[in-house]
């Protein structure tokens, strides 16, 4: 995210859709650059950063082989959403593992500091993130929670799983930071 790679650099080896190479040895690309488009990015660049709203670049390319666009972005965005993947398992985290209110979750993760009185001990974001969870439309990976669990057991189970998913090395890290680095993990959390 900090220096966007030029077209050459964050070129794909190979169409996600068909497979065909995209610079096969001696012979003209297939995978062509198409354009770029920015978006936005909400949450912290990094654990325990300030919350902050940030543009960032993605690259197009168009597959010779099958004309599918390819769109190739910084690990841990995703599709829909507009917090990143590790911002949104450390906030599961903070409220899961770390039993923190919503609304002290949502000072630490969010760039708005204004929020009307009735949202002042809730956070809606949140509420949508554990419900996507729930719909296995966000971090899919976690296993199924019972109908009757609570939001923070939810946000507990995903935080866990996304931990589960860190790096062996990262276990000295606090829970919370091991949450995030297992997010950027997530292969499946492509951007649009
Ligand atoms: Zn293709």
């Amino acid at each position: 995210m900090s220096r966007p790679p030029n077209v050459d650099e964050a070129r794909p080896k190979r169409c996600p859709a068909c497979g065909t190479a995209g610079r096969p040895a001696g012979a003209a690309l297939q995978i062509h650059g198409h354009g770029r488009r920015s978006r936005q990015v909400r949450g912290l660049a990094s654990p325990d950063g300030p919350p902050e709203t940030r543009e960032i670049t993605l690259r197009r390319y168009r597959c010779l082989g099958c004309t599918a666009v390819i769109v190739v972005g910084p690990m841990g965005l995703l599709r829909g959403w507009l917090y990143s993947a590790p911002a949104i398992a450390w906030a599961l985290a903070l409220y899961g593992i770390g039993k923190q209110a919503a609304a002290r979750v949502r000072r630490r993760v969010s760039p708005w500091s204004i929020v009307g009185p009735a949202s002042a001990g809730s956070w809606t974001t949140l509420r949508r993130w554990l419900r996507a969870v729930v719909a296995q439309r966000l971090f899919a990976e976690v296993r199924r929670c019972p109908p009757d669990w609570r939001p923070k057991q939810i946000a507990e189970r995903t935080a866990m799983t996304l931990v589960a998913a860190a790096l062996s090395s990262d276990l000295a890290l606090p829970l919370e930071h091991q949450a995030w680095l297992g997010a950027t993990q997530l292969r499946r959390a492509i951007a649009m």
